[in-house]
């Protein structure tokens, strides 16, 4: 046991020494954030939304940082996130799979005690099945569609589905729910639209408590707040809404190494496809993330990476590995081997470098590679 941590220590040592990327992520600041939404939803609880390893920055380290907080719901799209995460969180954390229940996978789903949310008629039957082959009761969530035609219980199901709660099914809907398609546009039309389809099933289905709002429905103010809200982008430093000053603190930085600078003379090609071409003499450095590392093919000529709050442009395509910078506005000699640029930080924000790449921030960190030395706070 000590040999092996010896081990891995070592390995540790030896990863920081040769590592090119460092992703920091602060765990505290992932529970300030946290708080800052209960507060605004006080008496109202929030779960978390941990899909996609939670967004990228490591599902079972959030999810133990946020259970410490009070949080006790936690939501992941498939369920062999479920499977992995279960394990690490005591037994009374929920986990809910937004995805639904696929066909064979419903014994395993209940033996581990994750809790599926259907979606549909089939699900509801499939579940409710496996309860009587159980010979016990067994959780579930309904999912409603309001307006994406994503997931959820369609309006034409909801009769049926009404009928079969009323003969029980051995399944305990612990409550329903509904997504927002466009939360993060405070005076977006359609979620009016939404609340008002959801009102028409809480009354269809009496008595069941709501879950409705993502991280964005949490500013929407209370009337979207329901009994539980799903936050994810928010939780992880995300802006909930588009084009407003971002209230949630960031959660996530990146700096990425020099591997090598050079001066190029005016007339040289700069990268895959000679697609830039220098004007003037530059001075150049190349940094050791690219494509593969999460950072978009289309950020080519287009982003940029800081140092000490000096922006330095991106020139040419974006490689597999690696990215070109103009370094030519610092004085000689300051960025050199090893010396390390901001990509994610104080001066540039998940939104600032989503909005270059033409994405947005989830995809940005979703995508945010396997390479970079990982540093939790
Ligand atoms: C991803 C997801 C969320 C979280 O959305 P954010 O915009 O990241 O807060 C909530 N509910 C459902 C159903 C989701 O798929």
């Amino acid at each position: 046991m000590d040999g092996d941590l010896l081990v891995s220590h070592a390995h540790t040592a030896a990863i920081m020494r040769g590592a090119t990327g460092y992703l920091k992520i602060d765990l505290t600041a992932l529970g300030r954030n946290y708080r800052k939404l209960l507060s605004m939803l006080a008496p109202v609880r929030a779960g978390a939304v941990v899909k996609a390893d939670a967004y990228g920055l490591g599902a079972e380290r959030v999810a133990k940082t946020l259970y410490g907080q009070g949080c006790r719901h936690f939501f992941v799209a498939q369920f062999v996130e479920a499977v992995r995460l279960r394990p690490a969180l005591a037994q009374d954390a929920q986990i809910f799979v937004l995805n639904g229940l696929q066909p064979g996978s419903e014994i395993a789903c209940a033996e581990m005690g994750v809790v599926p949310v259907l979606n549909s008629l089939a699900q509801w039957r499939q579940w409710s099945a496996a309860a009587g082959a159980l010979k016990r009761c067994l959780p579930a969530v309904l999912q409603f569609d309001t307006g994406m035609s994503r997931l959820g219980f369609p309006p034409e199901e909801r009769a049926e589905l009404a009928a079969a709660l009323r003969d029980g099914g051995n399944v305990e809907i612990l409550f329903i729910m509904s997504h927002l398609a466009s939360a993060d546009e405070g005076d977006g039309k359609q979620n009016g639209e939404q609340l008002a389809e959801m009102a028409g099933i809480a009354e269809e289905f009496p008595g069941l408590d709501i879950s409705f709002a993502n991280s964005g429905g949490v500013f929407l103010g209370g009337a979207y707040h329901g009994v539980l809200a799903r936050p994810g982008i928010a939780l992880y430093g995300g802006a909930p809404n588009a084009g407003e000053k971002n209230p949630m603190e960031p959660v996530v930085s990146l700096n990425v190494a020099v591997v090598q600078t050079r001066t190029v003379p005016s007339g040289t090609k700069v990268s895959y496809g000679g697609a830039y071409v220098a004007q003037r003499e530059m001075r150049l450095a190349t940094i050791a993330a690219g494509y593969a590392d999460g950072l978009p093919r289309s950020l080519g000529d287009r982003g940029a990476v800081f140092y000490r709050g000096v922006r330095l442009p991106i020139v040419g395509r974006v490689s597999m590995d690696s990215i070109t910078i103009d370094i030519s506005v610092l004085p000689e000699n300051t960025l050199t081997l090893g010396s390390l640029v901001e990509v994610l930080g104080p001066h540039q924000t998940l939104e600032d470098i989503a909005r270059d790449a033409d994405t947005i921030s989830y995809e940005i960190l979703t995508g945010l590679g396997d390479r970079y030395h990982r540093q939790y706070r």
